[in-house]
């Protein structure tokens, strides 16, 4: 059975996640990647990129390494001093323009 792990209606933090699960060797996909148009942008359809693992064993680990990255960081979103995207917890670097975070 396929979980759904993790969504958010950035597609570029979706990938992100996806990658750092990977780095696990844990198999995922992503749902609806296309579902968007440009970045940033609120999509007009209700429905979000989704982070999926193959398989339900996975699902614990995935949401694990998901918990870990979030709470090794900062708790809440943080704001990019160069663009002033808004950024999951979980990244190091601003998904629209590489700045780092604070
Ligand atoms: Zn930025």
């Amino acid at each position: 059975m396929m979980k759904l792990v993790y969504t958010h209606e950035n597609h570029f933090i979706v990938g992100n996640i996806k990658n750092l699960i990977e780095a696990q060797n844990i198999k995922v996909f992503i749902k609806n990647e296309f579902s968007q148009g440009a970045m940033g942008e609120v999509s007009a359809f209700d429905c979000w990129p989704e982070v999926w693992v193959f398989d339900d064993n996975d699902l614990e680990a995935a949401t694990a390494i998901l918990k870990q990255s979030q709470q090794s960081k900062n708790i809440a979103d943080w704001v990019c001093a160069n663009c002033n995207e808004k950024n999951d917890p979980a990244f190091e670097v601003c998904w629209n323009c590489n700045n780092e975070a604070p």
